[in-house]
């Protein structure tokens, strides 16, 4: 049976995560042992009596910083020899596609929730851990990240979605956004469904699909068109699309 990595995610917040990780394509997934996910609790790993994870910034400043001593301790303690240590964070690489799959590869990620200001740099120093981004915005804390990058790693490993043709199929793939989809019924309030979707005809189906694609990549994000795979007949519709906008 395929297997992803195992992930570990370290956070303060550890009943944030878990009914999201118990629940729908995710759980189904831990329940038949494709996927481990453990969350740690950092706060365990504190070592004073008041179970202090934080601290004010050195020089001043807003916000708590995450102190050294139970973050590298509780990444210590969760890391195998052969984990990739991330930190979620707002200066990471972002994450996209490509980096999903290379991530769904690894033995182990230990993914690092961050809160408040942020990490004590010495942290990821000590540790040799990667910075991780989700989007060039910022939230208020690593969970919500942790969750989608558990989620576009967990769903590349085969068997844990339903149907093991999808993640081919999806948006970003073969570096295109996805078709249009339809289901029934075939017209929704006068709007038709595309007659070629019920023609049986698969090559057909195929072709207007890959158009479509082309279309809505070529529409919205033709910065992706420059990395993607496209063959010949590719190239032909692009060029048509361009004779239709000029
Ligand atoms: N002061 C920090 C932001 C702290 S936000 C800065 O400007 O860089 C608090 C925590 O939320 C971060 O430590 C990080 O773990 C998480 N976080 C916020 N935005 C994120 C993003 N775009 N991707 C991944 N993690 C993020």
């Amino acid at each position: 049976m395929a297997r992803g990595p195992e992930i570990d995610i370290v956070t303060l917040f550890p009943e944030l995560l878990e009914p999201f990780i118990k629940g729908a394509v995710l759980g189904a997934a831990l329940r038949d042992g494709r996927v481990q996910v453990r969350v740690t609790d950092l706060r365990a790993y504190a070592t004073d009596r008041h179970r202090t994870v934080d601290d004010t910034p050195l020089g001043g400043g807003d916000g708590m910083v995450l102190k050294c001593e139970p973050t590298v301790a509780a990444i210590e303690a969760v890391r195998q020899p052969q984990g990739r240590v991330l930190v979620l964070s707002p200066r990471g690489r972002l994450l996209d596609q490509d980096l999903a799959r290379e991530l769904a590869l690894e033995r182990q990620l230990v993914l690092v929730c961050g809160r408040y200001a942020g990490l004590d740099e010495r942290i990821l120093e000590e540790t040799g851990a990667e910075e991780l981004s989700i989007g060039d915005y910022v939230l208020s804390g690593g969970e919500a990240a942790a969750l989608v990058v558990t989620e576009v790693v967990t769903r590349l490993i085969p068997g844990v979605l339903g149907n093991p043709s999808s993640p081919e199929r999806d948006s970003f793939s073969e570096g295109l956004l996805e078709h249009p989809q339809y289901t029934r019924p075939r017209v929704f309030r006068g709007r038709r469904a595309p007659a070629v979707l019920l023609s049986g005809n698969h090559a057909e189906i195929e072709r207007y699909r890959r158009r479509e694609s082309l279309r809505l990549t070529f529409e919205r994000r033709p910065d992706l068109l420059e990395c993607a795979e496209l063959g010949e007949e590719d190239r032909r519709v692009l060029q048509e699309l361009k004779h239709e906008r000029d």
